[in-house]
């Protein structure tokens, strides 16, 4: 067998794995090489159920031959195609077929490779449109705490996960972060968007009149925060960000790198909410992860502020050697094929009710302390270790994966399960009894 295709790694020690405890996971690794449908398998041979479509990216489900085909087809035909002053037909056509999804009035699309950079380019275009427009004293942002917006400067800078921002200085000036939305004591078991905190919204009124609306560049939050813990907009929150900000001329900026693509049963989590933002960010389900890439949509009038200065020049000094690479647009093409062809947004739709009732059957567990299901995303918190924080849900990880053959994602004291939209109701069942075994093991 070919060197790279072999099960076990003759050493662990070069690799250093991103947001893992590294040695910790060497010393007893979870190691997988194929996946199908729902399903990993491990090097060890085993069928190990993915309760988080990988990392809420693997929308269609696993080993989609279609998309690996369009892969393949482009890879011997187009290897690569160079992003800047030249182009290739299929990053256009995607470029319609995404625009044609989003929020009507989204419809240009800036091309890039993850998450992260689909946020910073979304700043980026935020500073810019108001220098065009004689307002480039409009730099500040404003995040919300517990959003995670990525790894880059910008995205890290409004992301208010404080151990992310821990060890990287002041990262930028000029961001205010609003209160999380998520208080226990008001919203514990809601199912879908709670009734309570809708007024949090309001907070941006005082930090507009603190600071100066034309001050303030643009508002970045996820309709639902994902990555800490899936903690659903209170009923009305995201109403009034956009009501708010439109008065103030403040450009809002959904990251939609989680919502997008059926997880909230919509295209985009927007239309769940029937709101137009100024920007929205998307990565993840786009290629069902099999391919990095991601974009920024922007209205209308976004793109055309920008696309002024002499006819010879770039208009917006900003993009990617990779930037719409001929692998990733055949890849999204053909993952926009499978959601469109087997109607994946309707099925998560359908699907919401069923799996939030199985999701809050864990709620007779007593360690568990939050069940918040939304679309097909849940949060499941569970009660912190005497230990320390994040000690049980390490704990929890390891169990599921070596014990009861479940993947599933843990932040801290919080179990995430995001199924693929092709899951069925046998394998939500199958997710929370694995859960369960696993919860029950814990000491
Ligand atoms: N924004 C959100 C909402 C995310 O959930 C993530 C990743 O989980 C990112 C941005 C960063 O994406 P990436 O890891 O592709 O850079």
């Amino acid at each position: 067998m070919a060197e790279h295709l072999k099960n076990e790694p003759s050493d662990l020690a070069a690799y250093w794995m991103p947001f893992t405890a590294n040695r910790a996971f060497q010393r007893r690794p979870r190691m997988v090489v194929s996946a199908k449908g729902m399903h990993y398998t491990t090097s060890d041979g085993r069928q190990v159920i993915d309760a988080t479509s990988g990392l809420y990216c693997v929308n269609a489900g696993h080993g989609r031959e279609e998309i690996a085909a369009a892969i393949k087809e482009v890879a011997y035909r187009l290897d690569y195609a160079p992003a800047f002053q030249f182009g290739h037909p299929q990053a256009f056509e995607l470029a319609n077929r995404l625009t044609a999804l989003a929020p009507a009035g989204l419809d240009h699309v800036f091309f890039s490779n993850s998450g992260s950079e689909a946020v910073d380019t979304a700043m980026k275009i935020a500073l810019a449109y108001h220098r065009q427009r004689g307002e480039g004293q409009r730099t500040r942002f404003i995040g919300r705490e517990r959003g995670y917006h990525g790894v880059g400067f910008g995205g890290l800078s409004v992301g208010g996960v404080p151990a992310n921002r821990r060890d990287f200085g002041t990262l930028l000036p000029g961001i205010d972060h609003l209160r999380c939305t998520y208080d226990r004591e008001h919203q514990s078991f809601a199912i879908g968007e709670p009734e309570w905190g809708r007024e949090l919204a309001d907070e941006l009124e005082q930090l507009v009149a603190l600071h100066g609306a034309s001050n303030i560049a643009a508002v970045v939050v996820e309709p639902i925060a994902g990555s800490t813990g899936c903690l659903p907009p209170p009923k009305g929150y995201l109403e009034r960000l956009r009501e708010i900000t439109k008065r103030h001329g403040i450009l809002l900026i959904f990251d939609e790198v989680i919502t997008a693509f059926g997880r909230t049963g919509y295209g985009f989590a927007s239309e769940r909410y029937g709101l137009t933002p100024d920007i929205i960010a998307f990565a993840k389900g786009v290629t069902n992860g099999a391919v990095p890439f991601a974009g920024t949509l922007v209205s209308g009038d976004i793109h055309a502020a920008l696309m002024t200065g002499p006819e010879h020049a770039p208009e917006f000094f900003h993009g990617y050697t990779y930037s719409g690479h001929p692998l990733a647009t055949a890849a999204a093409m053909a993952t926009l094929d499978i959601y469109r062809d087997e109607a994946l947004f309707e099925r998560a739709s359908t699907l919401e009710e069923v799996f939030a009732d199985v999701m809050m059957e864990m709620q007779s567990m007593p360690i568990v302390l939050d069940i918040r299901p939304i679309g097909l995303m849940c949060g499941i918190d569970i009660e912190p270790s005497a230990r320390g924080p994040g000690v049980r849900g390490y704990e929890l990880l390891q169990r599921a994966f070596h014990d009861h053959d479940l993947y599933v994602r843990v932040i801290n004291d919080t179990m995430i399960v995001a199924p693929s939209l092709i899951a069925t109701i046998d394998e939500l069942t199958d997710i929370r009894d694995r859960a369960l075994g696993a919860l029950k093991s814990l000491s």
